[in-house]
């Protein structure tokens, strides 16, 4: 029997990785968040002394980066060369540093064999923003995931302030602009929704309405 692979792409804030963590535990799937990886690649870049924008200073350093995931109890846990950087990957400045690493073509073809391994052995949710187009363009089924920049960065916004960071929403959300920008204007497997995908737009829908439309679409489509 063949898996299923379910694609999740969309810009930052959309809310896929909170939708398909809560989806992959409904559907027994295993989640695969690609975010994680060009987080990694970038504060590993960063901080072995590599300039992130520097096509050159960061593809010398691939030959020695070994990513893994391990997964706890159903979460997924990344590590660079042994050292588990789940935590360290999800600050701004590792968001900025991984979208600056993204556009270099060498990382993202590094990254490719590496994400379709877990598509071929399990049944999958794999977030990202070139999922459907590029890494599983023969997916079950792709979820172009999208929101209006202001509902997103008020997500962001809240969660940040949440964990007690002190940023302002003009901040969150010009940061938010100027990703989406980069991520979907870059000549490498720019941010766009393949065309066999299925929006779902989430500005007026909380997250539990998201989780049981995406679930009922998932239902409708492959009958699981
Ligand atoms: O999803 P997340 O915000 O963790 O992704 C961080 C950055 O990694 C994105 O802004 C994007 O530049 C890049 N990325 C990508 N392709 C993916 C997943 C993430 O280029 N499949």
């Amino acid at each position: 029997m063949s898996n299923y692979n379910i694609a999740i792409d969309g810009p930052a804030g959309a809310g896929k990785s909170t939708i398909a963590r809560a989806l992959a535990e409904q559907l027994k799937f295993v989640y695969i968040d690609t975010g994680a990886m060009y987080r990694s690649i970038g504060l590993y870049a960063a901080e072995h002394g590599a300039e992130v924008t520097d096509r050159q200073s960061v593809i010398a350093l691939l030959p020695e980066i070994h990513l893994e995931l391990r997964f706890e109890s159903g979460t997924q846990h990344i590590f660079v060369n042994e050292r588990d950087v789940s935590g360290a990957i999800r600050t701004e400045d590792a968001s900025r540093w991984a979208s600056a690493v993204s556009v270099i073509p060498e990382v993202r073809s590094f990254l490719l064999e590496f994400q379709r391994s877990f598509a071929k052995k399990n049944n999958i949710l794999m977030d990202g923003r070139d999922i459907g187009t590029v890494v599983l363009p023969d997916a079950d089924l792709k979820i172009f995931l999208t929101a209006s920049a202001e509902a997103r960065a008020a997500r962001r916004f809240a969660e940040q302030r949440a964990k007690g960071e002190d940023v302002t929403y003009k901040a969150v959300l010009d940061a938010m602009q100027q990703r989406d920008l980069q991520d979907s204007t870059r000549a490498a497997a720019p941010l766009k929704a393949a065309e066999d995908a299925i929006l779902v737009d989430t500005t007026s829908m909380d997250l539990q309405q998201s989780v049981a439309h995406i679930r009922s679409i998932i239902w409708e489509k492959l009958h699981v």
